[in-house]
């Protein structure tokens, strides 16, 4: 939160945005230093209902925290769960674990062999307890869970299943840590101890994205349904494994009804529920202005430019939104 001094409405430092999937193009810009502000931009004249200036200028803060080049960074969330931020290598996602009673699970992998490594050395230095179980969030840049030891337990929302086992260059998660169990839209359980609800309310940021709940220590893992790395507005969702705008309010809607304080996202810093809520009224804004206009008969630049000023540069959610309504309509 260090950031905040960078908000003012001045210079825009617009960097390149990127997405975390490895087919997306390569940025426009040349990503800043570690370290360095991400990207910076103004906050938006009006606000969302709802939306105070303090609201959007904590969002713009993790926003601006976030740097393609993370440093590898355990975080003490709550209790026995942490967060391992960043690592080796370019936009890590997140990772969390948990230390049950006899043993780690892990929540989330890193998308390389040198990451994963880094996140099993991080843990160690926490616990010399075994890793047993695994449960990943969606099934993309998993590919990380193909370097941990045979034999584990890996959990997976039934959607994620099904496309990893028809992806290819995206993921190339062997079949031997496919999942070895796969639950629905709500399913409670205790692993070694620890109590956990993973949850779905329909394809969001893919089709089988999981949200991973730990009611006694209030933390949630929302994978890259919350992310750091796209505009107060914006967050990418990909269609081209079934992701859906509309599936992803239904994930952060449903998602805001769990008795959580910290949200652990994707990438980038930890966010309050109260960040998890300014991000969804930005999107839901955002939904309901594209809604009205294409009532109006707008077609796709023109709702860009009503809503950015000017073109923007990555429209993924506008695009995304538009086509959805459009289709229905
Ligand atoms: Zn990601």
């Amino acid at each position: 939160m260090n950031n905040l001094k960078k908000l003012t409405l001045g210079t825009v430092t617009l960097a390149a945005l990127v997405s975390c999937s490895t087919l997306l193009p390569a940025p426009a810009q040349t990503p800043p230093p570690a370290g360095e502000p991400y990207q910076h931009i103004p906050l938006p004249a009006q606000l969302p209902k709802s939306v105070s200036v303090k609201d959007a200028q904590n969002l713009q803060a993790l926003i601006d925290d976030y740097s393609l080049q993370e440093p590898l960074m355990t975080t003490k969330v709550n209790d026995n769960v942490y967060m391992v931020r960043g690592g080796p290598g370019r936009n890590v996602p997140n990772s969390g674990f948990v230390v049950g009673k006899t043993s780690v699970i892990i929540i989330g992998n890193k998308n390389s062999k040198e990451a994963q490594d880094a996140l099993l050395a991080e843990i160690a230095k926490v616990t010399p307890k075994p890793v047993k179980t695994v449960i990943i969030l969606h099934s993309e840049h998993e590919s990380g869970v193909g370097f941990l030891p045979a034999g584990l337990a890996i959990i997976a929302h039934e959607n994620a299943k099904k496309e990893m086992e028809v992806s290819t260059a995206r993921d190339n998660v062997p079949q031997d840590y496919f999942p070895t169990k796969t639950v629905g839209k709500d399913e409670s359980m205790t692993i070694d101890g620890v109590g956990v609800r993973l949850l779905h309310w329909g394809p969001g940021y893919t089709g089988g994205d999981l949200i991973v709940f730990f009611p006694a220590e209030k933390v949630v893992f929302a994978g890259d349904l919350i992310v750091s790395d796209f505009p107060l507005a914006g967050t990418f969702v990909d269609h081209r494994v079934n992701g859906t705008a509309a599936g992803w309010l239904a994930n952060i809607n449903g998602m805001m009804t769990l008795n959580f304080e910290s949200c652990v996202p994707g990438h980038g810093a930890v966010f309050t529920k109260n960040d998890v809520r300014t991000k969804l009224a930005f999107i839901q804004d955002k939904w309901d202005k594209i809604k009205a206009m294409v009532a109006q008969g707008k077609s796709l630049d023109e709702v860009k430019v009503a809503l950015a000023g000017a073109p923007e540069k990555n429209p993924n959610m506008t695009e995304v939104i538009y086509a959805e309504l459009t289709t229905k309509n």
